[in-house]
Order: C-alpha cells, then structure tokens, then sequence
C-alpha cells in the first residue's frame, strides 16, 4: 500500500464477468482508490490481453487476482458482505447508498475481511447471490438509464469507500476499554481481535453462517415448520433477517448449541428413549468417534 489509509482487509468481487476489458478497468479503478484484493468468481475470459491492456498500471492486481467457482467460496472468511445492485428487488433488502455502505466498510474493514460484489453486466446478481449479501448498495443514478458500466460502478463505490477512510485518517482510536489491545498485546491469535471499535467479538464468517443457514434449515425440517416441498421464502427471510443483524461468531455459536439441543429434544421424542439413555448413547459415540481419530492418526 502506497499511503497510509489501511485497505488492505477489503476485497472486490467480481461475479462472472464477460467482457476481460472490464476486469482490467476493475484493476485499475481498485488500485486508484488504493484497494488490491480482486477476486474473480467464475469469469468467461480470464487471464486475457484485452484486461492486461485496460489495466495499464495494475496489472500487479490482476497477477494476484484470486479466481474462484462461485460466490460462496469467494466470501468464505468475510464478515461483512455488501452487494451492489443497479435494479430494486422483489424483496427488498437493507439497502444503503454509497456513502452509507463507505460507512459500513470503514467500521467494519479494521477486523473484518470485507467483500463488495459487483453483478454480470448483462443481468447484475441472482437473487441467490444477493441473499448472501447482508446490504445491497445502489448508486442512485439517473433513472432513465441507471446501469452503470461495470468497472464505473466499482469506482464509485471504491472512491467513496476511501472517502471515508480519509475521513477517519489520523483520528484517535475510540476505544471504549483496553482489554482489547491487551489481547493483542498477549500475542493472542489476529482472529480474536473485535469486530468493530465498539464490538469484543469477531462477525460471523461467510462459512459460519452458511453452516447456520443449514443447520436452521434442517431443524425446522426436522420440526415441520418448514416443508423443503414447498419452501416459499421462508429461508430467505431468514437470511434477510440474520443478515440484518449481523450476528458475531459468540452468538452464532449460542444460536448452534440452542439448535443442538432441539436436534435431542427432537430425537428423544421420536425415538422415546429418556435423557439418560441419550447421554450414554452420545458419550459413546464420542468415545467411539475419539478412538476412530486416534487410530486414524496413528495409521498415518
Ligand atoms: N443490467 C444489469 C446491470 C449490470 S451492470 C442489471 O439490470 O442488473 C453490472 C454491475 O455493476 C451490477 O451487477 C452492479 O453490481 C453494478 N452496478 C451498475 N449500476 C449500478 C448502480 N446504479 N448501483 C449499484 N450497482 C450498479
């Protein structure tokens, strides 16, 4: 990074591109505005000529540039996941302009990886893809034509980003209680840092909330409450919802032990077997599954 303004925890996202030249003006905008991780999920023509010329002087950002098979893989380690989107939605999402995403991406990039999704420029995102974005942005642009080129849209959203990072610049950190630069200083592992000046615990990862996502699915299966034959929007209300709430990796992981527990309660029932059966059963599982490891480590 060439100035001081610390970029370095927010990636662009580029899904399924199909013109290369519109990668390389990518790369050139994000290394304008500072920025250098460029991911590229699933693109129709990548390495290519046409992006290294449009690139002129970045193309150390498309050397690097990560490609992956979709999204999902592509968001994995993020803790904050931001969608541009140039059309309104059936269902509408929280949806915040370009400055307030800036905001969003500077509270959040100190400890959070941060992604922001940019669509294929004939069709923008699927649904499926904006309902793993906790906030679409839209660039109100003029309503008669407001579909921005591709890399044009990066480059607002990016400029406004270092906008606020320059904003920020050089302004004490508003530290509410030491404890968290204790941690650091302890040489605790990067991953227990906070997830906002304000916040003592990570967001939950990309991952995590998938694992979540699935597990929530499955117990309201398991309940009836859910009919995968007929799922309506049930589940993407549901990721609207934790989406909106952004929770930590602490509350994700009470929300799975929570989840666990009905899993029990739900077997007990169907099974009538009795608390104490279920816990012989279980610790003999676990008994089982732990000499299976060690006999495994052992082989190799
Ligand atoms: N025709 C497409 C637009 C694709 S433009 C559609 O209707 O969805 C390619 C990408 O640039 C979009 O997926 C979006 O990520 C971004 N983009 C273009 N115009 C935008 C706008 N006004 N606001 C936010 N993002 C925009």
């Amino acid at each position: 990074m060439s100035d001081k303004l610390d970029l370095h925890n927010i990636r662009i996202i580029l899904v399924n591109t199909s013109h290369p030249g519109n990668i390389g003006a990518t790369a050139r905008a994000m290394k304008n505005m500072g920025l250098r991780h460029l991911y590229l999920v699933d693109p129709k023509e990548f390495p290519s000529a046409v992006a290294t010329g449009r690139a002129v002087s970045a193309v150390d950002i498309l050397e690097s540039a990560v490609v992956t098979a979709t999204l999902e893989e592509a968001i994995v380690d993020c803790g904050l996941v931001i969608g541009a989107s140039a059309r309104s939605r059936r269902v509408p999402w929280p949806l915040l302009s370009p400055p307030q995403c800036a905001e969003k991406v500077a509270d959040d990039c100190r400890n959070n990886k941060v992604a922001l999704v940019f669509g294929r420029e004939d069709a923008g995102l699927t649904n499926e893809e904006l309902q793993l974005c906790h906030y679409h942005v839209n660039i109100p642009a003029d309503e008669e034509y407001s579909s921005l080129n591709l890399a044009a849209a990066v480059m607002v959203i990016s400029y406004e980003v270092r906008m606020a990072l320059l904003r920020r610049a050089g302004e004490p950190l508003a530290r509410t209680d030491s404890s968290h630069d204790v941690a650091g200083a302890q040489g605790q592992a990067e991953d227990v840092v906070v997830a906002g000046l304000d916040w003592d615990v990570p967001r939950a990862t990309g991952q995590q909330l998938e694992s979540f996502y699935a597990h929530l699915e499955q117990v309201m299966i398991d309940l009836n409450f859910h009919d995968p034959e007929n799922p309506r929007l049930l589940m993407m209300r549901m990721r609207r919802l934790f989406g909106r709430i952004r929770p930590d990796q602490m509350e994700i992981s009470i929300l799975r032990g929570l989840m666990s527990h009905i899993d029990m309660l739900n077997e007990r029932a169907t099974r009538n077997i009795t608390v104490e059966q279920q816990r012989k059963e279980r610790k003999l599982a676990n008994l089982l599954a732990a000499k299976a490891l060690d006999e495994g480590s052992a082989d190799a």
